[in-house]
């Protein structure tokens, strides 16, 4: 992807969590309008209100102009038009609307109200032993969680040795979801949010905490 000239306004749909990192991420490299649209009665619905009015106050800080309760209707290349008609304009529109499930899972899979595909507690999908789902393409039916890199990452070992155990016989293990997660927030600037059990607290060792933690893991993946 490539970013457009400084100074060009940019828009994000969906004013999650993710949504709004992006969008403060934008802001701060672009030093450009940057407008924050979601559909819902508030952003970043996730958090506890402590961790929504940090992330608020930061959005606020950094120009971000944020609209609630609104709809975008068509994207355009240089502009995107609300539900109500309003036309913003937009040299770079991303979306970050939340995980959607691909139309072909429902063909022939069991799959939850959202599309994605249900799975029992060794990843399998009901009714096709040989057949597994992980990361956010699958729906834990034993413990529902959002949708998040964390708990991907953590089926991905239980998924390698259910594959092998089925394949030699074996039976298959379980996988158990922590109930709660670290989640931080980089903010722009090398400053970030974190929320843990219920607590909210922000500065700039938390951007250098996610930061060693996301470069060991990419790191990880390239060697
Ligand atoms: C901006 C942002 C920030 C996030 N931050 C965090 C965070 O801090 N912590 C956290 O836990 N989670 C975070 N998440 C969520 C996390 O990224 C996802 O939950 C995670 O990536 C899911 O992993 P996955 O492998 O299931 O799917 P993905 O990472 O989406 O990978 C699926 C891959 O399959 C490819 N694909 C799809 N269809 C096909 C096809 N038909 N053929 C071939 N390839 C195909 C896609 O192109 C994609 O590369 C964030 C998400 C976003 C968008």
């Amino acid at each position: 992807m490539t970013l457009p000239d400084r100074g060009l306004p940019s828009v994000v749909i969906g004013g999650g969590v993710a949504g709004a990192e992006i969008a403060l991420a934008l802001s701060h490299r672009q030093h450009a309008p940057v407008t924050l649209i979601e559909a819902g009665p508030r952003i970043a619905a996730t958090l506890t209100p402590r961790g929504r009015a940090l992330l608020c106050r930061a959005l606020d800080g950094a120009g971000v102009t944020v609209l609630t309760g609104t709809r975008v209707g068509r994207v355009g290349a240089e502009h995107v038009v609300l539900d109500d008609g309003r036309r913003i304009d937009s040299a770079l529109t991303l979306g970050i609307a939340g995980a959607r499930a691909a139309d072909w899972l429902a063909r022939d899979l069991p799959v939850g109200d959202a599309g994605f595909v249900q799975v029992g507690p060794s990843l399998q999908v009901p009714g096709h032993p040989d057949l597994f789902a992980a990361g956010d393409c699958a729906s834990m039916t034993h413990a529902p969680r959002p949708k998040a890199g964390v708990f991907a990452v953590r089926q991905a070992p239980v998924l390698a040795q259910n594959l092998a155990a089925r394949h030699q016989g074996r039976g298959c293990r379980a996988f158990h979801p922590q109930r709660d997660y670290l989640k931080i927030v980089s903010l722009g600037g090398r400053y970030a949010l974190a929320e843990w059990h219920g607590m909210a607290l922000q500065g700039a060792w938390l951007w250098r905490c996610k930061d060693r933690i996301d470069r060991g893991f990419i790191g990880r993946l390239t060697d």
